[in-house]
């Protein structure tokens, strides 16, 4: 279906855009797992914000608590002035998620993106060692501001830029389950060898799983691995969780299966539940050497988005109600991935992921590209993400129904027959 009939001929918007260039319609509202075009077309949403929308758009209990803040004339601006608003947030941050895990995190408000939360990530591990390089991975991505950029893989994203690789060492990614190289063992060998060269870095920064990378599942016991080597060699490990955060892989923090606990965590897209821009920074409270004002910025953190935020954690981490859920329906995922994979073996598609995030990998990028345009019109939004492009990326809202997910399911089967053909 050419959908471009919708599109307003005055949008003079520079070439950067690029969803809008698979989708090319104008959406308009939104509940739950749906979203509706200009024209009322329903679709399936599968992308969910690229992870940010985990509890789905317009969740009714956060937004009845948005809605009595406004009403209320609560306070919306308020840089970093104590709000009644942000002591909720912080109050059921630490009720809710910290003290349940054994957790002793300070908590930052480095500003509104996911960028902002790796920028301060990396700002204060070069600080609290005095030590300026840091380790991050091949398939990367941290964001797209030049320090968080110089630590994202994408040889096309940082291109442009010219982000220099000076005092950034790339170790290969190479935690998945069953792989043969193991990335950790060779940091340890070079800190340890005298003479690789390596001067010893101030930090390493990881995703547990590489959601722009490619849907990439790095094992627990490479992560246990790595956490390791941070603390044999005096690195601070810093876990990127601004993707796979806020119960995507099933737990809140998505590095509690390996059982680690990282110095520095970053976290943003779906902490908000309601799609407001907000990002934090945890680290360990001894590592909280920042001079007042040291960092700080306008928008570091908004009160609507502490609000939203507050009920979220209130609404669905309370228990382990929606983590265990997650779990529930990993396997089912997997099972009809698998199906689909098999049925087309000579497509060579490979399937991994873990909680509700998934990955369908096809040898041809064009044709992930494919079976996403398939799926568009049969009325699913799902992405491609990986450096080619080459995976097809489930990221459907963690409170998306059972017949929903069916649904959703059944539309990429159907798409992948489809552009196959
Ligand atoms: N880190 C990770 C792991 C991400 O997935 C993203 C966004 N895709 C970012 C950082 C950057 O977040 P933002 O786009 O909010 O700046």
């Amino acid at each position: 279906i050419d959908r471009t009939d919708q599109l307003p001929e005055a949008a003079r918007e520079s070439e950067v855009r690029s969803y809008s260039r698979e989708w090319p319609v104008q959406f308009a509202h939104a509940r739950g797992a749906r979203v509706q075009d200009v024209q009322g077309r329903s679709y399936l949403d599968f992308f969910a914000g690229a992870g940010t929308l985990n509890y789905g758009h317009n969740p009714p209990a956060l937004k009845e608590a948005l809605l009595s803040y406004v009403a209320g004339d609560g306070i919306t601006h308020s840089l970093d002035l104590f709000t009644a608003a942000r002591t909720e947030l912080l109050t059921a941050l630490q009720q809710h998620v910290l003290t349940p895990r054994g957790l002793d995190y300070r908590v930052m408000f480095p500003g509104p993106t996911g960028t902002n939360s790796v920028e301060a990530a990396l700002k204060l591990a070069r600080k609290v060692t005095g030590r300026s390089s840091v380790v991050a991975f091949t398939g990367a991505f941290h964001g797209m501001s030049l320090g968080s950029l110089s630590v994202t893989g994408s040889e096309s994203k940082r291109a442009g830029a010219g982000v220099p690789l000076a005092g950034v060492h790339r170790m290969p990614y190479d935690g998945f389950a069953g792989g043969t190289v193991n990335g950790p063992a060779l940091l340890d060998a070079m800190l340890r060898s005298g003479n690789s060269g390596l001067d010893r870095p101030a930090a390493v920064i990881v995703e547990t799983v590489q959601g722009e990378g490619g849907v990439n599942v790095a094992s627990p016991e490479w992560l246990a691995e790595l956490s390791d080597v941070c603390r044999r060699h005096d690195m601070l490990l810093i876990v990127d969780d601004v993707q796979m955060g806020c119960g995507r892989t099933g737990p809140f923090f998505s590095f509690e299966t390996a059982g680690i606990v990282p110095d520095i965590v970053c976290l943003s897209k779906a902490l908000s539940g309601y799609g407001l821009p907000m990002s934090l920074t945890l680290f360990r409270s001894e590592l909280d050497v920042w001079e007042p004002g040291e960092h700080n910025g306008t928008f570091r953190g908004h009160n609507l988005a502490f609000v939203t935020a507050a009920a979220a954690l209130r609404s669905y981490w309370r228990d382990n109600a929606l983590e265990n859920w997650t779990a529930h329906r990993a396997g089912h995922v997997e099972e009809r991935l698998r199906e689909v994979a098999l049925r087309h073996e000579g497509l060579g598609a490979r399937v991994r992921g873990r909680g509700l995030v998934w990955g369908l990998e096809f040898r041809d990028p064009e044709l992930a590209r494919r079976v996403g345009r398939a799926a568009f019109t049969r009325g699913l939004l799902v992405e491609t993400s990986g450096a080619r492009d080459e995976v097809l990326k489930l990221l459907p809202p963690l409170t998306v129904s059972d017949a929903e997910l069916d649904e959703g399911l059944e539309i990429v089967a159907e798409s992948v027959t489809a552009a196959a053909k």
